[in-house]
């Protein structure tokens, strides 16, 4: 885990209140105390870690527990609302929209840009998005197979051109191609230190996309120095977030976590070591609850739900393979998949169907349609439901009058319906699916047997 020595400090701290029969001014002022001495041991700005803890005795002092709390969680709480205030209390969340979404990674030399354009193109793309690589590092000789490899290992599609010297080169050549994905990540040159140069690349490559994020790449190994980092790449280049990397491996994590929240540009993701795998989106309050020993509740939740749509997926793996769904399957499924996210994702953990190229129409059902086919499902039989097939011209009427809804929605309804058992039943049978996939233009490698 991160900062695993100033886990256990602060976990030593808490284990005071924990064992305290009384909690007095005393006990306030040493638990303090040692917060304070994990936090600077840990690299954070001393001043900093003075005024986190004046502002957990402070509060602790002042004041009163909530009736649902004991004094000892009380205290418990505080440490953990003030820590994670100086961490950056709200998220950063990086939001794809539905279009192209551009990302530009920049960054010194070996900070982790590289391998952080293959850990976001696979956390994108576990999401069930678009997302392809571009090269545009031109300085360092290796950077372009380094990156076409990573992304060879998370099959997303790379674009490079191997020895060219201009970066805007580059991204005139491939622009074109860009809008079929959702999200581009593009890596970029580093240099030692922030210089002229850097500065001048950073600004013509970044004025050329005009990405919707520029992300900065700092090591955590710097520690408190990521702040002076942060805020010289905020002025010279617009960066709008911080990715932290390498938290696994340094004893300075804490410093480089704070300085960055406390500058404009926030802490979006962090790194916690060389594989893909090893990266997350940061989310404060999980991050001081896990420092803390306390449990991380949201990531907890989160595996539940994938086990979830893991089981929903099985389920409906099955019946896609038998193309047998009626009207209240398809509607249950969807309403399940819609909960769970979108149903891409849900097709990735089926095995097999991660590959295939679903039309995106297929897969992203609109929260308004889902509203009017409940209405016009609501006014059908359970018979009509089971076998859509028996339903007529006069059953049309009549369902549509007691859905209060124009006929079209319940046609509409149906031609759903039967494209997506066709969908369905053409997913069960490879060749077929190979078909339909050259019908919508896509390529289909490695279908299981
Ligand atoms: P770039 O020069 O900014 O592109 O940096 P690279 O992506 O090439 O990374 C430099 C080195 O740091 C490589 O050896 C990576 O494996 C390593 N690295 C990157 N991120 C992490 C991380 O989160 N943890 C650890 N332990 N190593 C990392
Ligand atoms: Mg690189």
């Amino acid at each position: 885990m991160a900062l695993e020595k100033l886990s256990e400090s602060l976990k030593n701290a808490l284990r005071r209140v924990f064992r305290a029969s009384l909690i007095d001014p005393k006990l306030i002022d040493d638990l303090v105390s040692e917060i304070r001495k994990a936090l600077i041991a840990a690299d954070v700005n001393i001043e900093l870690a003075s005024k986190i803890a004046e502002s957990i005795r402070k509060r602790s002092l002042a004041e009163k527990p909530a009736k649902t709390l004991t004094a000892r969680e009380h205290t418990i709480n505080i440490v953990f609302e003030e820590l994670t205030k100086f961490l950056g209390a709200e998220e950063g969340k990086v939001e794809a929209k539905a279009k192209l979404t551009k990302i530009l990674l920049v960054g010194l030399y070996g900070s982790g840009k590289t391998t952080t354009a293959g850990k976001l193109a696979k956390y994108f793309k576990k999401q069930g998005l678009k997302p392809a690589l571009v090269q545009l590092d031109v300085w360092r000789p290796a950077a372009y197979e380094q990156l076409s490899q990573l992304s060879e290992k998370v099959k997303v599609p790379f674009y490079g051109v191997k020895d060219e010297k201009d970066p805007l080169k580059i991204i005139k050549k491939f622009e074109p191609d860009f809008s079929r994905f959702d999200i581009v990540i593009f890596d970029s040159s580093g240099r030692d230190a922030l210089n002229k140069e850097l500065i001048s690349e950073i600004r013509n490559v970044r004025d050329a996309l005009k990405p919707e994020h520029v992300l900065l790449v700092i090591s955590g190994d710097i520690g408190q120095a990521a702040r002076r980092q942060a805020e010289a790449f905020h002025e010279a280049a617009g960066v709008n977030g911080v990715i932290v990397t390498k938290l696994d491996g340094t004893a300075k994590g804490g410093g480089a976590l704070t300085a960055c929240a406390a500058t404009n540009a926030k802490v979006k993701f962090i790194g916690l070591g060389e594989h893909i795998e090893d990266f997350e989106e940061f989310k404060p309050k999980n991050f001081v609850s896990r420092l803390l020993g306390m449990g991380d509740l949201e990531t907890l939740l989160e595996k539940a739900k994938e086990a979830i749509s893991e089981e929903t997926a099985e389920k409906l793996g099955k019946k896609i393979l038998k193309g047998d769904i009626s009207l209240t399957d398809l509607y249950q499924q969807m309403e399940a998949l819609k909960k769970m996210g979108p149903l891409s994702q849900i097709m990735n953990m089926i095995p097999g169907m991660g590959a295939a190229n679903i039309p995106k129409e297929l897969l992203n059902v609109q929260e308004e349609k889902m509203k009017v086919w409940k209405f016009v499902m609501d006014s059908m039989t359970p018979q009509e439901k089971d076998s859509p097939d028996i339903i007529s011209a006069r059953r049309i009427e009549r369902i549509a009058k007691g859905a209060g809804r124009p006929e079209q929605d319940v046609r509409d309804l149906l031609k759903q319906y039967a494209q997506m058992k066709k969908v369905m039943k053409m997913m069960g049978n490879p060749k077929q699916m190979q078909k339909m996939m050259k019908m919508f233009g896509g390529k289909l490698p490695n279908l299981p047997a």
